[in-house]
């Protein structure tokens, strides 16, 4: 974990132990209306959906980074029998299959893989990994004379699964984030909405100073960016309400000039609940 940047190393603790903001979570903190994956469109996703997401962009993302840890594996001198078990198995595990033909035991790589079913394939993209990998790796090492150590190389391949798990979450957050995404065009569509309603209203309950909100035509205001839309609708609300609340609060300030005028106009003292309170405290 401490040779991943700290931002990284936050991710981690959350996603492991599923606290990250997938579907899931957002349904249950009340920030979403549903738990939907935003790439696949299915029910309640997890942090584990993450990485198996079947959506075609997910999958060709996917594929480019197993590419290239296939690639890095073999940089990093590892063992070509333990370099294929692990990608075929971790291709089995996203389709969710289960095949084991084919399967060598040169260094150990068997046993080791065996034990990873246990642990878990998804674990193992979060870090988890079961021990015989390194020994399996240390063999091997051995055998070919060299002075790195199964525990390097392990240290090694698991910051790599760490950073193809964070990417897969980072491809994930930039489709969410998309302004084309169907979720975004519909805020879009409910923010126009709301900002074609407040030019109708126009400067009706709007304080002098803040006629500057409806200076822009509606047109243009429409094309500002969703965060600066929904600023300006909090600022035209605020207005509005402020206006309303000062117009209320002057209304009762004049209270005893308006009783004083009934009587004097009516000769009687006016019957209301106005009057009642004021004669209560002593006013009248
Ligand atoms: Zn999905």
């Amino acid at each position: 974990m401490k040779r991943l940047p700290f931002s990284r190393q936050m991710w981690l603790s959350k996603h492991a132990s599923g606290h990250c903001a997938v579907g899931r979570m957002m349904l249950m903190r009340k920030k979403w209306t549903h738990s939907k994956c935003p790439r696949c469109l299915q029910d309640n996703e997890t942090n584990e959906h993450v990485l198996l997401c079947t959506d075609v962009w997910a999958t060709e993302h996917w594929e480019k980074l197993t590419k290239k840890l296939d690639k890095d594996l073999v940089s990093m001198n590892t063992a070509p029998e333990l370099r294929r078990m692990i990608i075929r198995k971790l291709y089995n595990w996203r389709r969710r299959r289960r095949i084991t033909a084919q399967i060598t035991n040169k260094y150990g790589e068997r046993e080791a893989s065996d034990h990873q079913d246990k642990i878990g394939w998804t674990n193992l993209m979060l870090g988890r990994m079961a021990p015989q990998w390194a020994a399996a790796q240390q063999l091997y090492l051995d055998w070919l004379g060299r002075r790195t150590t199964g525990k390097q190389w392990i240290i090694a391949l698991t910051v790599k699964l760490l950073n193809i798990s964070w990417d897969m979450w980072d491809h994930r957050n930039r489709i969410l984030h998309a302004s084309t995404h169907p979720w975004n065009l519909l805020k879009v569509q409910e923010l126009d909405l709301k900002i074609e309603d407040e030019y109708r209203q126009g400067y009706q309950n709007l304080q002098r100073k803040d006629y500057k909100w409806l200076h822009r035509t509606l047109a243009a205001t429409k094309k500002l960016t969703t965060e600066v839309k929904q600023q300006w609708l909090t600022s035209i609300h605020l207005s509005r309400q402020t206006y309303e609340r000062n117009t209320t609060a002057q209304y009762q300030a004049m209270r005893s000039e308006r009783s004083t005028m009934i009587r004097w106009l009516t000769g009687v003292p006016p019957r209301t609940t106005e009057n009642q309170t004021e004669q209560a405290n002593g006013l009248a």
